[in-house]
């Protein structure tokens, strides 16, 4: 390996170090690359970019280390870690404008975001980080009323391959802001993002378990209860072998419209389920006790697949795949604000199917269970999110991203990083 330049000297993590345990890896996969870069401005990245380029290292770009597809890391390379570019600042109060470190947490943000009124609609989990998230799409508990967290997105500055600095928006720029909301991660390495928040902080929950999900269509039907919801509603279902949980958000407090929307989810199986409405701060759904260092724990891989309806024929083939001792299968509903943004306006281009399904799979097992149930499920699948995806592949990348989209980024693939440097387009 080159000898590193002086100015990365601080910056650099190698092996041996105390701290390289707890940064060589990301959360599904261990590795061991030849140096971390822990950077802090832009000048790091720049000059973290030359020397890999010097030395033919291959280069990982990380935020919160919660990829599934391990991504952020790798073997003999050097991985850009931004865990230390993290802020949290209201820039606008009125204009509820946001500014926030790639490296920052979603627990962080919205924790600091909480403070002040304020919310941000991300994932389900507080330790995912914003810059692979913000990049990719970011389906969250409020998808259905805000949208995708890219939707939310009004500007971004990134550090393009060649080292330069770009600030991005729908003025300056826009195809860069395009490709950043979506595929954000094969063009550039994000900063700083500046998102509108919104001005919900509390949402009514609850979880209602259903049996009998065949013989009651429970699948199907919870699919068209949802696409005729309000928007208020978003709903998650866990599936087991006969049936599931369903975790049930309704954006903001007000209980007896909350009630009225859920009460059809409350019929889904034989039995009606009472689970009782509780109203809590948005924060607390991805909260501070989730953050954690990412170290190889959870060696999982994932699928998923959008529908755009679920119908019998979907759901049998789902509720096959949840017999699976080691296959754990998630629905999640999609619709609402989603669907307002065209098509073609971001490099997020799924926005009309009405449901997501998720398949994992723990270690110690393979990927065979899974690749066998998911073979018959994908000929129905019109989409799917390159986020929920361990394997990307030619053919997950044609789903994640349409015809169209992907055109659009690879020219711009080929412009902003004709050498490959970033994540490959595959
Ligand atoms: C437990 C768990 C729960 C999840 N829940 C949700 C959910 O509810 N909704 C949802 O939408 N997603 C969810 N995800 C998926 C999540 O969106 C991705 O895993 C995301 O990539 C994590 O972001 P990160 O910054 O931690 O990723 P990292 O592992 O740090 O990065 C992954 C990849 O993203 C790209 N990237 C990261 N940072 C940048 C940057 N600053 N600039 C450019 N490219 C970058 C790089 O290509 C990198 O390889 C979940 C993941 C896990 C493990």
């Amino acid at each position: 390996m080159t000898a590193l330049p002086v100015s990365l000297d601080d910056r650099a993590v190698l092996p041996g170090d105390s701290r390289y345990p707890l940064l060589r890896s990301t959360y599904t996969t261990r590795h061991s690359p030849a140096v971390v870069i822990l950077a802090r401005s832009h000048e790091d990245i720049r000059e973290a970019l030359a020397y890999a380029r010097k030395s033919g290292l291959e280069v990982a770009v990380r935020s919160g280390g919660h990829g599934l597809s391990g991504s952020s890391s790798n073997d003999g390379g050097l991985v850009i870690d931004l865990s230390e570019m993290n802020g949290v600042r209201v820039l606008d109060r009125g204009a509820r404008l946001v500014a926030i470190g790639a490296g920052a947490r979603w627990a962080t943000v919205a924790g600091v975001l909480h403070a002040h009124g304020l919310s941000i609609s991300s994932g389900d989990h507080g330790n995912v980080g914003v810059g692979g998230l913000a990049t990719a799409g970011g389906i969250g508990w409020m998808v259905r009323k805000f949208g995708l967290t890219v939707d939310r997105m009004r500007s971004a500055t990134l550090v393009l391959a060649d080292g330069s600095v770009r600030t991005v928006d729908d003025r300056s720029h826009p195809e860069l802001f395009w490709a950043v909301r979506g595929g954000g991660g094969f063009v550039g390495i994000v900063t700083e993002f500046v998102f509108e928040a919104v001005e919900v902080t509390a949402v009514t929950v609850t979880q209602l378990t259903f049996e009998g999900a065949a013989a009651t269509d429970a699948l199907a039907r919870w699919d068209a209860i949802m696409r005729a919801a309000p928007r208020e509603l978003t709903t998650t279902i866990m599936l087991h072998p006969d049936g599931g949980v369903l975790t049930v958000v309704w954006a903001g407090d007000d209980i007896p419209a909350a009630e009225a929307a859920i009460r059809p989810l409350r019929r889904l199986g034989r039995r009606p389920s009472g689970g009782k409405l509780q109203v809590i701060p948005y924060a607390a759904l991805v909260p501070g006790a989730h953050l954690h260092p990412n170290v190889g724990q959870m060696p999982a891989v994932t699928r998923n697949g959008m529908v755009d309806e679920l119908d019998t024929t979907v759901q049998d083939l789902v509720l096959a795949a949840a017999t699976e001792p080691d296959l754990m299968m998630q629905l999640r509903s999609l619709g609402g604000a989603m669907f307002d943004v065209v098509a073609d306006a971001t490099a997020f281009g799924n926005r009309h199917q009405s449901a997501l399904v998720i398949a994992t799979t723990f270690a110690p097992s393979t990927w065979a269970t899974l690749d066998r149930r998911w073979a018959p499920l994908e000929p129905h699948f019109t989409g799917a999110y390159g986020n929920f995806e361990s394997r990307p592949t030619v053919a997950s990348l044609r789903l994640a991203y349409p015809a169209a989209t992907r055109k659009r980024l690879r020219e711009l693939k080929s412009r902003y990083d004709p050498e490959g440097v970033l994540r490959a387009l595959p």
